[in-house]
């Protein structure tokens, strides 16, 4: 009786251990940029709401997701 716990904690503990690390690791969504200037801001560096204006011209950037993130593959 005993041992079907002991079993039940390690399982549980190694369920939650596996979602440890795969999401926490980079909350970046995507950059944006400005294709004139080649300037690029990565989402989580922007401070506020909106698109920044471009460092180089002043223009607004153009917010683009990076490839493989939550993107549906078909
Ligand atoms: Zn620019």
């Amino acid at each position: 009786m005993g041992l079907l716990s002991t079993i039940t904690e390690v399982f549980e503990a190694s369920t939650q251990s596996t979602n440890r690390g795969d999401i926490t690791q980079n909350e970046s969504e995507g950059a944006y940029w400005c294709h004139d200037c080649q300037e690029r801001i990565r989402d989580v560096d922007v401070e506020g709401e909106g698109p920044p204006g471009c460092p180089s011209c002043g223009d607004e950037m153009e917010f683009e997701r990076s490839k493989g993130t939550a993107s549906c593959a078909c």
